[in-house]
């Protein structure tokens, strides 16, 4: 693309490297001014990495950077403020127990003649920004007390109050709920409206199509193409993304539940401070459905799913397992009772790291005949085992077997875990947050793994924040709010707009 004035952003044949590792090679990006220009990757493709050569945070080994034709060198986020480049990364950078004005005029005070903060002029400004863009946030309310759809507005406002003329959103609504999504591709509207330019970073392929003009593809750190978003579909950036065909929909037969294995009865449970975080939560899942609970992270969810695998007490309320009581025993117990967890932070609850794969692979299954006998493990056996699940979970590097589970990446650590619990043949599957982290290819095969095990008659429980994996894949919506089921539909009955309300602690069913 030649260089032109017609351009907010060109980045030309930019490299990167980390020691040995290329995360990009001879990446170009040309953002027409006034629009939306939506970033796509997997996880670990590099497009952090882009945009934080452009704000100035990394230096790039090779390339060019034009802003509006003129040549430039960002040697810091300085340097990229001046250029009226503004960022908004994907963790928050504001003081908690500031307002939002002070956290928005936070090093860039206007001072009056004795070099005296100017306040009340600094407030001025910030009202004009919130009221010129329809910004729904209150000006004087803590940053502690406000929600995180209002945090991230805060940002974004910083980035204005500092003349950004060009925004970089990176992953702006991995934390928000649908409505906040909404809202948020609202401003970003009304911002190109008035003549600012948006990068946008995303791994979902819907809200590119609904926010984007045009989509830049990385993969591995490469440059794969630019495609104007009217003219393309959802399938071709998912195959411009990961490399091969990728099937979005899930596809399952409608379930056939059987009678119930998983009973919770008015539970309640506190957290470690000792409050009160699930409060008389009542759930069934029967054997053959997925029952999956939609909600905004901390509502009770983690404490949740700890009293189910016997790891907290229960402060009153029953969980039963076909008909057999489990709560306030032990996690032992628990595994007796055929109940298997794909755990939220695999890392720390789901694999030992440092263990070899075919030692994660039988975790918790000391004892069993298939094993060996008593205590001790018969490696050969577990190597068998192991190298089972390897083929048939097309686990990679295919000769891993004796690697530390730590050196696998995390879609490969993922499908080390739910082979071993899958191969336990549960009664109960409990799948918290199952995809995190992973890339569209590896979300397929989990969404797979867990209908197929629906299929061969296993009560499954999805806990998700990602309101889509819970939408599609579920038999049975339900809602956590305030450690509370707040509502509960057949799949297919209720709307995205209708759960999001409901995770927000709006509307009654
Ligand atoms: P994305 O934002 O597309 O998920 P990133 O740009 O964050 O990906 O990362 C691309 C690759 O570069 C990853 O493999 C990541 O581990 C690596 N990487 C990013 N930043 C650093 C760093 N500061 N040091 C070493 N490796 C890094
Ligand atoms: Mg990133």
């Amino acid at each position: 693309m030649e260089v032109s004035p017609d351009y907010a952003v060109q980045m030309h044949g930019i490299t990167k490297t980390f020691g040995s590792f290329r995360a990009l090679d001879g990446v170009d990006l040309d953002v027409r001014k006034q629009t939306v220009h939506a970033i796509l990757g997997e996880n670990g493709a590099g497009k952090s990495t882009l945009m934080n050569v452009l704000y100035g945070l990394y230096q790039a080994d090779e390339g060019e950077v034009y802003l509006g034709g003129e040549k430039v060198k960002m040697s810091s986020p300085l340097d990229a403020i001046a250029h009226g480049v503004g960022m908004v990364h994907q963790h928050f950078m504001l003081v908690e127990n500031f307002t939002v004005t002070e956290n928005i005029i936070l090093g860039n005070e206007v001072c009056g003649a004795a070099g005296v903060l100017d306040m009340p002029r600094a407030k001025k400004e910030v009202e004009k920004i919130v009221e010129e863009y329809g910004f729904d946030v209150d000006p004087d309310a803590k940053i502690e007390d406000i929600t995180v759809g209002m945090q991230q507005r805060v940002e974004i406002l910083k980035a204005l109050y500092r003349g950004a003329d060009t925004l970089i959103l990176d992953e702006p609504t991995a934390v928000l709920t649908p409505q906040e999504i909404e809202q948020l591709i609202n401003i970003m509207h009304a911002l190109v409206a008035k003549g600012k330019t948006i990068i946008i970073i995303t791994h979902k392929l819907h809200e590119i199509m609904e926010s984007a003009d045009v989509c830049t593809i990385i993969r591995r750190g490469k440059y794969m193409g630019t495609v104007n978003v009217s003219e393309t579909t959802e399938e071709e950036l998912a195959s411009k993304m990961v490399g091969r065909h990728v099937n979005l929909t899930v596809e399952k037969s409608p379930a056939k539940p059987g009678e119930t294995v998983l009973s919770v009865k008015d539970l309640h449970v506190k957290d470690r401070r000792g409050i009160e975080q699930v409060r008389g939560l009542n759930l069934d899942v029967r054997a053959g459905e997925i029952v999956g609970i939609a909600g905004i992270e901390g509502n009770g969810q983690d404490e949740f799913v700890d009293a189910l695998d016997g790891l907290v007490k229960v402060e009153s309320g029953t969980i039963s397992v076909r008909g057999n009581n489990i709560e306030n025993t032990t996690p032992r117990n628990v595994l007796d009772h055929k109940v298997a967890t794909i755990p939220a932070d695999r890392q720390r609850l789901g694999l030992v790291l440092p263990f070899t794969v075919a030692e994660n692979s039988v975790l918790e299954r000391h004892g069993e005949e298939t094993f060996g006998k008593g205590v001790t493990l018969d490696a050969a056996k577990v190597r068998d085992f192991a190298n089972g699940l390897i083929e048939e979970y097309d686990i990679r590097p295919a000769d891993c077997v004796d690697s530390p589970a730590g050196g696998l990446s995390g879609g490969n650590q993922q499908k080390v875990i739910i082979a071993r619990e899958v191969s336990s043949q549960p009664d109960l599957l409990v799948a918290v947050q199952p995809t995190r982290g992973l890339d569209v290819g590896a979300i397929e095969f989990v969404h797979k793994a867990l209908i197929r095990e629906r299929d061969r008659g296993a009560a499954i429980l999805l806990i998700s924040l990602e309101l889509d994996e819970v939408m599609d894949v579920a038999d049975t919506i339900k809602v956590i709010h305030h450690g509370q089921i707040v509502g509960s539909f057949e799949q297919g009955t209720v709307s995205e707009e209708k759960i999001g309300l409901l995770m927000a602690g709006g509307g009654e069913q």
